[in-house]
This record gives C-alpha cells, structure tokens and sequence, in this order.
C-alpha cells in the first residue's frame, strides 16, 4: 500500500516538473520575442511642479503589446534571467526616444538594481547625453556600496530616485546609505493624504526626511485636486498622478516641453 502511494506521489511530481518546465519554456520565448521584436511602446507621465504647473520631468512605463502587465514582470520574485535584457532594451527605446528630440524634459526610467548595476547601462545612459534620472523601488536590495558603484559608472548629469518609499519594509538606514538624489511617495501613502492623519504624519515625517539628507520629494499617484492642495499646503512641491496626466506614448511630433502650463497637461498626447 505504502510502495502504490510513493508511486503515485513521484508521478505526480514528475507531473509537475514537466508542467513547470512548460511554463519556464514559454516565459523563455515571451521574453526573447519580446526583446528581439521590441513588442512594446514606453509611455511617458508628466511630474509637475504643484507650485507652478510646470512639468519638470517625465517619467517612461513600459506598455507591453500583448498586455502584459508590468508589475507581472518586474515585481514577481521569479526573477528570470532574461529580464535585465529586457529592461537595457527599455532603457535603449527610451534613448531612442530621447535622440528624436520629442521630450525636452529630464526623463526618469525605472531599472531593477542588477540592471542598475549593469555595465551596458552605463553606456547607454552615456550615449545618450541627456540627463536621466534612475528610478530603484526602495525595497530592493540596494544598499550604499551598491550606489556609489552606480554613480561611478554614470554621468555626474545621473540622479537617482527611492521608488515607492514608505510602501515596504525598507529601513530609513538603508535609505540614508543609498543617498538618493530624489525620494518618490508611494501612492499608496498619497491616496486621501487630505483626509488621513496616518498618512499625513508619514509624509511629514519624509518632508523632514528628505529635507535633512538633501533629496527633493515627489509625490506619486495624486489623483484629486484635495490631495495636491493638501501635499502643496504641506511643503511637496513636485507631484505625479493622473490628477496631472496619465501614461501616454510620445505621438508624433508631440514635444514635452518644460512651460506646459498645468491647465494643458491632461493626456501628454495632444496633438
Ligand atoms: P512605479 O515606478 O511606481 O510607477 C508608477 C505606477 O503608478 C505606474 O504603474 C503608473 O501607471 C501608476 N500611476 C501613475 N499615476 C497614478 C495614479 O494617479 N493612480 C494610480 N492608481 N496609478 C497611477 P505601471 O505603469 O503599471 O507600473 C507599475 C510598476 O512596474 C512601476 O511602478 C515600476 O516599478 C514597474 N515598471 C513600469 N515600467 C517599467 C519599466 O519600463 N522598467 C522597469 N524596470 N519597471 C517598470
Ligand atoms: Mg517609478
Ligand atoms: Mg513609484
Ligand atoms: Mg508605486
């Protein structure tokens, strides 16, 4: 009785390594059909100086042609060795991009740290002249020996960003070690600021924060005009969010200029 049972359990286990192994294969040719074809279009969501309306920056998402979500890729722990590929390639349509002259503005672009780390990164960061702004979601395993290797091997023109801070479990520690030059608010924290006193003693604690080490601060995922005003009342100049602009692609001859005036911002796309 016991022989039948561990039989059937090692069919079953050799079940699931084919099933698995299946899987794996075809992750395998999603990723090197999607790098070899370039299957996506990298859109572009304007960060705004609340103060003024201006857009200051604009930060790239990656679309994918067949729908793929980004997170699926970039924020599942099946880290697949193909996946640094796939963001240089990113990183190589954005300059791509950058050199048609359509975006005037400082371009932010989001990199995993082993990307970030990437010596082909550098290069294109390089090639292109421009300045960008690298953005590694505070959760990561960066620590500060991992950025000071990165600004060695970028321009001094490179700034770097904390992703999503105050979402994970990311020690402030950490965070003064990596010195970034700027610290994104994750939405998460923005969502009804204006009307959560939990929320509110976070961000203040991050003015103060950000304040102390020197980092400008951005607030991420702004989508009503209460929590603009609230962030701006509070002392967060810079902000992101539908509020001021969804993702949208680059449409032809459209220029992200710099004196957009808040009140045009709506889809980037305008033709
Ligand atoms: P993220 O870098 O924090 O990007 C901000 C996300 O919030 C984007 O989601 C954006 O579309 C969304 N968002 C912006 N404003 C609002 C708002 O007002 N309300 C709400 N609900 N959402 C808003 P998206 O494009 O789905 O990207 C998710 C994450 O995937 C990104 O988070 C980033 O970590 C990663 N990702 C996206 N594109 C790329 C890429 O090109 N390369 C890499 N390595 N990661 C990427
Ligand atoms: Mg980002
Ligand atoms: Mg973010
Ligand atoms: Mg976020």
């Amino acid at each position: 009785h016991a022989d039948e049972l561990v039989a059937r359990l090692r069919a079953h286990l050799r079940q699931n390594r084919v099933a698995a192994h299946r899987v794996a294969a075809e992750r395998d040719d999603w990723y090197r059909d999607t790098i070899a074809h370039r299957r996506f279009t990298m859109h572009y969501q304007p960060i705004v100086d609340m103060t003024c309306g201006e857009v200051e920056a604009t930060e790239a998402l990656v679309r994918f042609d067949d729908g793929t979500s980004p997170v699926d890729v970039f924020h599942t722990p099946d880290h697949h060795d193909r996946r640094v590929e796939l963001e240089l390639e990113i990183v190589a349509a954005v300059t791509d991009d950058l050199a048609s002259g359509a975006v005037s503005v400082p371009v932010h672009v989001n990199v995993s740290p082993a990307a970030a780390l990437d010596p082909r990164l550098g290069e294109l960061v390089h090639g292109t002249g421009r300045p960008l702004v690298l953005e590694i979601t505070e959760n990561a395993a960066f620590d500060a020996h991992d950025a000071a290797t990165l600004r060695a091997q970028m321009p001094p023109t490179c700034r770097l960003a904390a992703d999503d801070v105050g979402a994970g479990y990311a020690g402030l520690v950490q965070l003064v070690g990596v010195q970034p030059d700027l610290i994104k608010i994750d939405r998460e924290i923005v969502s009804s600021i204006d009307t959560d006193p939990a929320r509110q003693v976070v961000v203040s604690g991050l003015i103060e924060f950000a304040a102390t080490t020197g980092a400008e601060l951005v607030a991420e995922g702004i989508e009503t005009a209460a929590e603009a005003a609230f962030l701006i009342e509070i002392g967060v100049r810079l902000g992101q969010g539908y509020f001021f602009g969804r993702p949208a692609p680059l449409a032809a001859g459209t220029v992200l200029d710099p004196d957009l005036d808040t009140d045009d911002i709506g889809p980037v796309t305008a033709a």
